[in-house]
């Protein structure tokens, strides 16, 4: 068997693997309000039914948690256990004999009630809303013979293909049971592509015909190449098992072949990629996310909580230094309790350091939390840095906070052309620079990173932003100022080359990366990578500006890259 068709979109994840096509199914609708049992209808046995999909739900997601380990084991159990709650089943059951609701409506009913109850509670009871929703969806689409909503649960592993993916469900995707991801929709740098990437998991986004592949039909995903084929041949198969055998590792040591040092950072998200992040050599954390413990809040975790986050991070970098990135909320990220009123063009809204502007508090308990943190773990070099700068006022206030915190290390994220042009002004009051290209590459482009269809402009290798990249780590020398790159240019080992040769002094990425960019760095010297540097910022595109460095990078064809 073997088909010539593939389906196309933009890879955002590295690596190839084969796998059965399960679609994640649609989100399910709420039952009509009021909408009754036909008169006459026996409602003990449609009180019945309740109690019998309840059981069915709880022993699907308990079968699921015996497959599943550790975090998602631990989910599965804990919504199991939700969907056994008897005062949910009896209360729904109530409804159906006391109004003569449709059993579906009758529980939705019921877990609306649960759900106000615990936002009544607030604090950890209200993030159990989300569990009784689920739980909610589950016991609804049992009854109405719909699949089941959420991540599918299967037997073995497989390729998940969905319209897109919220970050919080990615977030969710376990790597042992999804193999890689397939979406219709989603940009090269959103926050759902990152996730993926640093979970594992290979992950093509934007492929137009993704829905069109039948559930069940093997797959042969590349996310590198953005590629999908449909039925591959045995050959194809073979060899990319075979692949998957050797992987290549990271000695914890950065530099060029003649000795350059550029450090090795990784981008985390929580306590369990921290210590991920260090098993694999990483030399610190040139990004923590911190906006990762707030996602999906219904309000901001409070300062012993955050305290303990991140100290969980700090620990598991003992000797070794973390820059705490303050919340990112925004855009892609848009946070309930900050976000009240919709904005026309979020990703020009108030994001970042900006929401500091009406949320004081909530920047204040963050560095509290973070002071905190590192007077606990001594032995970890804590740094801490602000989202989204624009000027040298925004600088300035942020270096001043820090300080107040006992925070002597503070330092900016350019992500936004006006901070590339003036990085010299704000370096002389921040400590160092880290550049998000995700974001500067955005705002460069005028390219949306979620859309697909400008994924062509929302291309690092763009020579304008190059040029800016250029001119931050022309202003971070001015002033004897660190300058990294933490955006996911730098987990690509040709672009990386690139950015050492202007100038950047440390590049982070998702630790998955980190092997095939020292790799490729500790082949390349200083001088070389000036060169190609400059030939891909005098380039005339991005198509021209990757060719130019590939063709005097052999090491990259010789590594397989
Ligand atoms: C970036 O914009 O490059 C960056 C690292 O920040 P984030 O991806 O979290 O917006
Ligand atoms: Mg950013």
């Amino acid at each position: 068997m073997g088909s010539t068709y593939v389906v196309r979109g933009i890879g955002v994840s590295p690596g190839r693997v084969v796998g059965p096509a399960v679609r994640l199914p649609d989100a399910v609708a709420e039952p009509p309000a009021g909408r009754r049992l036909p008169p006459g209808s026996d409602t003990d046995a449609a009180a019945e039914r309740v109690a019998a999909s309840a059981a069915a739900v709880r022993d699907e997601l308990d079968a699921a948690a015996q497959a599943a380990e550790g975090d998602s084991a631990a989910l599965l159990h804990a919504t199991a256990a939700m969907a056994a709650d008897p005062s949910l089943v009896a209360d729904a059951q109530q409804r159906v004999r006391d109004e003569h609701l449709v059993p579906e409506r009758a529980v939705w009913e019921a877990a609306d009630a649960v759900a106000a109850e615990l936002q009544l509670l607030g604090g950890y009871m209200a993030e159990r809303v989300r569990d009784v929703t689920d739980v909610r969806d589950r016991l609804v689409a049992h009854l109405t013979g719909l699949q089941a909503p959420g991540v599918p649960v299967r037997p073995y592993p497989y390729v998940l293909v969905a319209p897109d993916l919220a970050p919080a469900l990615t977030a969710t995707l376990d790597p042992q049971r999804v193999l890689a991801v397939v979406t219709a929709a989603g940009g090269p740098t959103s926050h759902t592509a990152i996730l993926a990437r640093s979970r594992g998991i290979p992950a093509v986004v934007a492929a137009a015909g993704a829905l069109d592949l039948a559930e069940g039909t093997q797959l042969l995903v590349d996310g590198a190449a953005g590629t999908v084929v449909p039925d591959p041949t045995d050959d194809a198969v073979r060899r990319v098992r075979a692949r998957g055998a050797a992987p290549r590792t990271f000695d914890g040591d950065g530099r060029t072949a003649d000795d350059h040092r550029v450090e090795l950072l990784a981008n985390v998200g929580d306590p369990a990629d921290a210590q991920a992040a260090a098993d694999a050599g990483a030399q610190g954390v040139g990004l923590f996310r911190t906006e990762f413990a707030f996602l999906d809040r219904t309000q901001a975790p409070d300062v012993d909580e955050q305290t303990a986050a991140y100290g969980r991070v700090l620990a598991a970098f003992a000797g070794r230094k973390v820059v705490v990135r303050t919340l990112d909320a925004g855009a892609d990220k848009p946070l309930p309790f900050l976000h009240a009123a919709p904005e026309a063009n979020p990703a020009l809204g108030v994001r970042g350091l900006r929401v500091a502007q009406e949320r004081p508090d909530v920047l204040e308990d963050q560095l509290t939390a973070i002071a905190r943190a590192a007077a606990e773990h001594p032995g970890t070099t804590t740094w801490v840095m602000a989202p989204m700068v624009a000027t040298v006022d925004e600088t300035e206030a942020f270096v001043a906070a820090c300080a107040r915190h006992g925070l002597p290390t503070a330092g900016i994220m350019v992500e936004i052309p006006s901070a590339a042009l003036m990085a010299g002004p704000l370096l002389a009051h921040a400590h160092f620079a880290s550049i998000g290209t995700n974001d500067l590459t955005q705002y460069t482009m005028a390219a949306d990173r979620l859309l697909g269809a400008v994924a062509g402009l929302s291309d690092a290798w763009q020579p304008a932003v190059l040029r800016l990249v250029e001119a931050t780590a022309l202003g971070g020398a001015a002033q004897a100022r660190p300058v990294g790159v933490c955006g996911e240019a730098a987990a690509d080992p040709a672009l990386a080359v690139v950015l050492v040769g202007l100038g950047v002094t440390s590049l982070s990425m998702t630790p998955r990366a980190l092997p095939d960019v020292a790799a490729v760095l500790a082949a390349t010297d200083l001088a070389t990578c000036r060169v190609l540097a400059r030939r891909a910022a005098d380039a005339a595109s991005a198509a021209d500006a990757r060719a130019a460095v590939r063709a005097g990078l052999p090491v990259l064809d010789e590594l397989g890259l």
